[in-house]
């Protein structure tokens, strides 16, 4: 497999835009190499610009569950482009696919569009601070919720502390206000809870974690979370930027029986164009500008060709609920397939899954946070990453993200990509 053309334009990119990149993970940083650039994509497929074809497992990090350039959605687009692309007025489409969501997404009642999942926690987490009359957030270490400051927060010294900036830019006086746990671990919680008695405005949390790699929650970690939000006043947020619309029609929420109060979308809810939300029930949407006094607003929220895309492509689920069940097939299949290469290896590994999200750790103990995923071999991984790419399987270039299946692979992609992991394993080792 030949990367000429992406190498060039790579140097090219490198002159006029910081790293050459738009999003660090597109980098290769953690891999090595030099990024793939895309030309198209149809399908599972992505077509780069030296015409090799690899099969894709991010779908662009989740938006195309039902496969690239899916006719009812990029007609929904064309469509509405002829017809104006913004106006920065109401348009009926805005409602349309907010009837939709709230239809499909339990415990909310109104949902706010934005451009981008970062939106989307940023402006839940101000939205829960201005409900609450409360200013701190707990998060959990491993766990991402877009590059806002209140974020980029990693543990202090003491699990009782206050975090520290984990970019420069991020103030001290910021971090102060974001209490680090981590994840799965509902006695630091308590914990941060006892020292901040009467100050936490929210936990927010991925449901399921796809940012340290693929990482479930224990049995009874959301339940606890959810009793200790209500012992404490606390709103439980759950960032289902991934999850949502993914694991099923209603989320996590669903999926899990555990009621959040404020749910955050990304991804599949724009069909791959830039959308973000934040939705919540009536009593909480209401403190919201213009209705009520916490202020969030977009000159292109709401944008017709993302609200047409995200309504192409809620509407397909909507209308066709097995896709969540074919998708969780294809993915245990896949689970099974690679499971049964690399059992008799003697390799070290951990395959962890929840629906159609998955991750490959080179690691001896179960993944269950972010410790556990960084202590996964990442040299073993470099290898299994490029070793698959010259194979023509794209995977996510780092050990910290998940995969993420989309509908239009086929059995024949899954075994293709079973072969090539058994064409890779004796370079592994
Ligand atoms: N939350 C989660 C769970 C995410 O995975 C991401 C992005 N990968 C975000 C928030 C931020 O979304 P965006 O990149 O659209 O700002």
């Amino acid at each position: 497999m030949l990367y000429k053309r992406s190498s060039e334009l790579f140097a090219e990119a490198s002159k006029v835009i910081p790293g050459g990149v738009n999003s660090p993970v597109r980098a290769f940083k953690a891999v090595g190499g030099t990024p793939i650039f895309v030309k198209e994509a149809k399908g599972a497929y992505l077509y780069d610009e030296d015409g090799n074809r690899l099969i894709d497992y991010i779908a662009s990090w989740g938006p195309m569950i039902l496969g690239h350039a899916y006719d009812p959605v990029t007609n929904a687009v064309i469509e509405k482009a002829k017809k104006g692309t913004s106006f920065g007025m109401p348009t009926e489409i805005e409602t349309k696919i907010a009837e939709l969501a709230v239809s499909m997404v339990p415990n909310i009642d109104k949902i706010r569009f934005v451009n981008s999942g970062t939106e989307a926690c940023m402006s839940a987490v101000r939205l829960a601070r201005g409900y609450t009359g409360k200013e701190k957030i707990i998060k959990f270490s491993g766990c991402y919720h877009g590059h806002s400051d209140a974020f980029l927060i990693q543990a202090g010294s003491g699990a009782v502390t206050f975090g520290s900036p984990n970019s420069p830019g991020v103030t001290q006086g910021t971090a102060k206000d974001t209490l680090l746990a981590p994840y799965n671990n509902l006695d630091a919680v308590k914990t941060l809870f006892e020292a901040n008695k009467g100050e936490v405005a929210a936990i927010i949390l991925e449901p399921v974690a796809g940012n340290m790699g693929c990482v479930l929650p224990k049995e009874g970690f959301l339940e606890g979370l959810r009793a200790l939000c209500d012992a404490n006043g606390t709103l439980l947020i759950f960032d289902e930027v991934m999850t949502g619309f993914r694991l099923a029609k209603g989320g996590a929420q669903e999926v899990f029986g555990v009621a959040a109060d404020i749910v955050t979308f990304g991804k599949v809810i724009g069909g791959g164009l830039p959308v973000g939300a934040f939705a919540a029930r009536e009593e909480i949407m209401k403190f919201l500008a213009p209705e009520g006094p916490v202020y969030q607003a977009g000159t292109l929220s709401g944008n017709p060709l993302a609200m047409a895309a995200g309504l192409a492509m809620l509407t397909e689920l909507n209308n066709n609920p097995e896709v969540f069940t074919s998708l969780e097939k294809k993915t245990a299949y896949l689970h099974k397939g690679l499971d049964s290469v690399l059992k008799d290896s003697g390799i070290e590994y951990t395959i962890s899954r929840f629906g159609s999200m998955l991750s490959v750790f080179f690691a001896k103990e179960p993944v269950v946070d972010f410790e556990t995923s960084a202590a996964a071999n990442n040299d073993t991984f470099k290898k299994y990453f490029h070793g698959m790419l010259k194979e023509g399987v794209y995977l996510p270039p780092s050990s910290f993200e998940s995969y993420f299946l989309n509908d239009a692979l086929t059995y024949e992609d899954l075994d293709f990509t079973i072969a090539a992991l058994k064409k890779v394993v004796p370079t592994l080792k």
